[in-house]
C-alpha cells in the first residue's frame, strides 16, 4: 500500500506518517492520527485534509517517455 505523507508543522517539510493507505481516498481513514515525526522527532496529529498519498505524487523518475 502507498505511504501516507503529511506536512510537518515545525519544519514545513513533507514527512511520512508511518501509516499506509488502504485506498487513495483518505477520508475513509477517519480523523486525528497521531505519529512521531521523523523530521523533528515530535508527535503530530495528521488529518485527511492535510495528508497526501505517496503514489498520487508525480515522480519524474517514473516517466518512461524517454
Ligand atoms: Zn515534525
Amino acid at each position: 500500500m502507498p505511504r501516507i505523507l503529511t506536512t510537518c508543522p515545525t519544519t514545513g517539510t513533507l514527512v511520512p506518517t508511518g501509516q499506509r493507505a488502504p485506498a487513495f481516498d483518505l477520508t475513509t481513514m477517519g480523523e486525528g492520527h497521531a505519529f512521531r515525526c521523523p523530521a523533528c522527532d515530535k508527535p503530530h496529529v495528521w488529518h485527511a485534509e492535510d495528508a497526501v498519498v505517496e503514489a498520487q505524487m508525480s515522480l519524474p523518475a517514473y516517466s518512461s517517455a524517454a
